[in-house]
């Protein structure tokens, strides 16, 4: 089985600014980031995700 791939736009924090960023606690983040790269190492998936 493989394991989704998760990044920032897949984050319950992130709200789009356009196709490819986002804004997360107001900072702009690329919308494609992994979340393991999360520097907050905040990520949260979405609710029903
Ligand atoms: S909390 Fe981390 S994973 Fe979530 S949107 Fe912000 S930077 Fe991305």
């Amino acid at each position: 089985m493989s394991e989704k791939k998760y990044t920032c736009k897949d984050c319950k924090y992130y709200k789009p600014i356009d196709e490819m960023k986002g804004d997360c606690f107001g900072h702009e983040v690329p919308a494609d980031m992994p979340a393991e790269q999360c520097p907050a190492k905040a990520f949260e998936p979405r609710e029903g995700e």
